[in-house]
């Protein structure tokens, strides 16, 4: 038997990954980090038990018990979630906005702050915020 086959047969009917694991997985990264940073060997060994935990889980047979873990861990995260996402979009829109910026030219509506593109080199337009519909002129 080849050894992927046999992971495989040792993983049938056991819990597997879900984002609790990856998420004490996660904590053990920091804490080795904090270990390395601080030189402190304490933390190296608190490592440890979020590492145990989500072997434990992952190898675990009783999956209603870990299906109920997970989702209370990701009830708890969803405003850490929430935050990354919101992170990520800002990012995003940067990027989006670098890369067409010879095609676009970007402003804030001057009533509700809204951000709006609109097409490079057709002069003094007038544009309206499709957000709070108010008029004004821009060049662009
Ligand atoms: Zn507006």
């Amino acid at each position: 038997m080849k050894m992927s086959d046999r992971f495989r047969n040792f993983m049938r009917g056991r819990y597997g990954v879900d984002q609790l694991s990856n998420g004490l997985v996660f904590l053990f990264f920091i804490l080795i980090l904090i270990g390395i940073l601080t030189r402190n060997t304490i933390f190296t060994w608190i490592a440890l038990i979020p590492m145990i935990l989500s072997y434990y889980r992952m190898f675990s047979k009783n999956f209603s018990k870990r299906y109920n873990e997970n989702r209370i861990y990701t009830n708890l995260m969803s405003p850490v979630y929430d935050l990354l996402d919101k992170i990520k979009g800002f990012f995003n829109r940067k990027i989006k906005r670098f890369k067409t910026r010879k095609e676009y030219k970007y402003f804030k509506c001057p009533n509700c702050k809204q951000e709006l593109r609109v097409p490079r080199g057709r002069g003094e337009i007038t544009v309206t915020c499709p957000k709070c519909k108010q008029s004004f002129d821009r060049k662009s």
